[in-house]
């Protein structure tokens, strides 16, 4: 006998793996450039130059040392350098000793969830949420996702949220930049969310705690994305370089547990337990000295914006209605009709690929993820219209 739970998971393909393969092998029959593939998360811009500039100055290195492992947790200079970036960009109080190091943000939301979970505890995702969630909580963790819809501008809907706590709530995840409505939460909806969840703490007699995913906190459209531990003490902070130095292969990343949450050494040393119990021994050693020596750099990320107000603009042009994204890379507009299965698969037949939003909590909407090149993007702007046209 096997895990059947495992078995489902390694056997069922997510609906954007399924496009993203259905979009290859379209590209192999009518070539790449008649396939406009908005399935994946997968950055369009190349990683800064520096990047090239400094792996080619590592390889010359000592390779035992190099390619060896690393602490646990992380490289201690690593994790000093990375600390000190974070105090300077938001004045956050952490040293080395607050974060370690990770495989990307899945990997660092694996741990957190994992060495806050009890049986029987619950998690609470906004909808429209990253699917993998999910998985991570319930069949990683072993724990249970309650999901809470959100406002109608993707904001946090507070009443609907606070329905959702109860005695079980052991944390809530909350994600912006939003992956995918492109929503960014405001400071008004985070300073009041933190005084819920200690209201809510304080009643239940436990720390209810946040756990911060923010792989896209640098996609952001002129407006600021708040620092959440400084809004509320016991907050967890997951991200990765996937998305701001397009190293999504290279699985990099972190978990920051700052001093100001309770009892922070215990939850800290519980992530680098959990770490540990889900085998990722290191995060990859190479890609560590990388984020190390290149504080605050960014990938060209202009273009996203750019491909925003394009897609944006012409959707809404055409009848589709969706609150403007001010950051990530993706679109979340109600499909006419309301099936956004039906929509997808009309949509296919043009060879344009989106996907529906029920794996992401919000059925009647499809997510168009606008990483892609502006040429591409703007030849696919009449598939949209005709769509809209029921054509
Ligand atoms: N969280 C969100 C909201 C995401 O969109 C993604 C990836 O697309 C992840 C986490 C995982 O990121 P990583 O590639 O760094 O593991």
């Amino acid at each position: 006998m096997i895990s059947s739970e495992m078995l489902r998971l390694g056997t069922s393909r997510s609906v954007i793996r399924e496009l993203f393969e259905y979009g290859n092998q379209r590209a192999a029959v009518v070539g790449r450039e008649h396939v406009f593939d908005f399935s994946l998360g997968n950055p369009s811009v190349p990683a800064p130059p520096e990047v090239a500039a400094l792996l080619a100055k590592l390889v010359c290195e000592d390779p035992v040392s190099l390619h060896g492992y690393t602490s646990a947790p992380g490289a201690p200079e690593v994790r000093a350098a990375v600390a000190e970036d974070l105090n300077r960009r938001f004045a956050a109080g952490v040293s080395a000793d607050h974060l370690y190091m990770t495989a990307g943000a899945a990997a660092a939301l694996s741990a957190c969830f994992k060495a806050l979970a009890l049986p029987g505890d619950e998690f609470v995702a906004i909808a429209p949420f990253f699917p993998e969630y999910r998985c991570f909580v319930e069949q990683g963790a072993g724990a249970k996702l309650v999901v809470c819809p959100a406002a109608q501008d993707f904001q946090i809907d507070l009443s609907a949220l606070e329905g959702c706590l109860n005695e079980h709530t052991k944390a809530v995840i909350v994600n912006s930049p939003n992956n995918p409505s492109g929503a960014v939460y405001t400071r008004e909806t985070l300073t009041a969310l933190a005084d819920l969840l200690r209201d809510a703490s304080a009643r239940y007699g436990h720390p209810i705690y946040l756990i911060s995913d923010e792989p896209y906190r640098e996609i952001v459209y002129g407006v600021e994305v708040p620092w959440l531990p400084a809004l509320y003490g016991n907050t967890l902070v997951c991200y990765s370089w996937s998305k701001s130095l397009s190293l999504p292969g290279q699985r990099i990343g972190y978990a920051l547990v700052p001093p100001c949450v309770e009892d922070w050494q215990q939850v800290y040393a519980a992530v680098c337990g959990a770490g540990r119990a889900l085998g990722y021994v290191n995060a990859p050693a190479l890609f560590q000295r990388v984020v190390a020596q290149l504080p605050g750099n960014t990938a060209d990320l202009s273009v996203y914006r750019e491909n925003r107000d394009t897609l944006y603009n012409a959707l809404v042009e055409a009848g589709y209605e969706c609150p403007r994204p001010d950051g990530a890379f993706y679109l979340f507009p109600a499909v006419p009709g309301g099936d956004a299965g039906a929509f997808s698969r009309r949509a296919m037949e043009k060879d344009l690929l989106v996907v529906p939003g029920d794996g992401f909590g919000c059925p009647g909407h499809v997510r168009i993820s606008y990483c892609v090149q502006p040429e591409m993007l703007r030849r696919s702007l009449e598939l949209f219209r005709r769509l809209a046209r029921s054509e």
